[in-house]
């Protein structure tokens, strides 16, 4: 493998996460949306390209397929949105997943801009069955005055669900994620238990069948004022975890179980994640795309 297509490492979330062994791309150096809980964009503002990406991605994909992983999923993109309004007019994502579809790969978009997909150069992904979507949505505040640290440059939540809805009344199933759940310190405000069981039922209503979700995890690379904010809470509610702080089991539960009762209520699958230790026992999912390998991410780490 050269760069462009990469293995994603779940490793420093812990040895008993239940995350697929899964590649991922990434199309674009940071990310135009810049969430305000985000590392990415807060350690490199300026949004790139990445030079060579095309040809390199075509190297590894033939790499791939002579060590028989063509078969795997693809995530796009783990550390930023490849459907972010550069895309537009760069098309590096479109790319991507052209080539990596025609190549027998399964490829799983994580976006906030689901709406690029109803576009007249992407439509045609919809009908590929090796396609899956996932779209973030945090709170329906998101993109309203009262986003707080939920709010960033792409479209609201409402505006997403929206889309979801198209997407699905035209035969793609989209799973949701609400990720992270922040909780509220000093003057971030993150989601009240209301909050999530309110986007549940929207997400619901929709249509989506899984929900996947994890907490917030704070690093050091996130914008400073968050950091400042959010230090000695997690120093003295968590543990640190590889290079982040992670909140106590207790607290942690108790942030997701809105989102997992509402599940329960509105008849959706749901995937804790990164979390699964707190639902040990629990009526969960895992977030696998359909055929992809039952290999686990931390089959290769043990
Ligand atoms: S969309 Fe994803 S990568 Fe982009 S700023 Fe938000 S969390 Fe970071």
């Amino acid at each position: 493998m050269s760069w462009a297509i990469k293995v994603y490492t779940a490793e420093r979330w812990g040895n008993t996460v239940p995350c697929p062994l899964r590649l991922v791309v990434n199309t674009y150096h940071s990310c135009q949306h810049k969430c305000g809980y985000c590392y990415v964009w807060s350690l490199k503002e300026s949004v790139t390209s990445r030079s060579g990406f095309r040809k390199a991605l075509l190297h590894d994909i033939e790499r791939g397929k002579q060590y028989g992983i063509s078969s795997f999923a693809v995530e796009m993109s783990a550390s930023t949105d490849p459907l972010q309004p550069m895309e537009k007019d760069l098309g590096e994502s479109l790319f991507a997943i052209k080539e990596l579809l025609g190549n027998g790969f399964k490829v799983l978009i994580v976006t906030k801009n689901p709406a690029l997909l109803l576009d007249k150069d992407y439509c045609w992904l919809l009908k590929e069955p090796n396609l899956s979507v996932d779209v973030t949505a945090t709170s329906l505040r998101e993109g309203s005055a009262e986003g707080s640290i939920l709010n960033n440059n792409g479209p609201s939540a409402k505006e997403k669900i929206k889309t979801i809805k198209t997407l699905i009344d035209q035969g793609k199933q989209v799973r949701a994620r609400i990720d992270p759940v922040v909780p509220s310190v000093k003057n971030f405000r993150g989601q009240s238990e209301e909050d999530l069981k309110e986007l549940v039922g929207e997400l619901a209503k929709a249509g989506v069948k899984l929900v996947i979700s994890k907490t917030m995890r704070l690093c050091r690379g996130m914008p400073k004022p968050v950091v400042e904010a959010y230090y000695d809470y997690y120093k003295s509610n968590g543990q640190l975890l590889g290079a982040n702080y992670i909140l106590a089991a207790d607290i942690r539960r108790k942030m997701l179980s809105p989102i997992y009762e509402a599940c329960l209520k509105n008849n959706i699958r749901f995937c804790p994640c990164c979390d699964v230790d707190v639902f040990a026992g629990d009526r969960i999912s895992t977030c696998s795309v359909e055929g992809e390998t039952a290999l686990l991410n931390r089959d290769i780490m043990l």
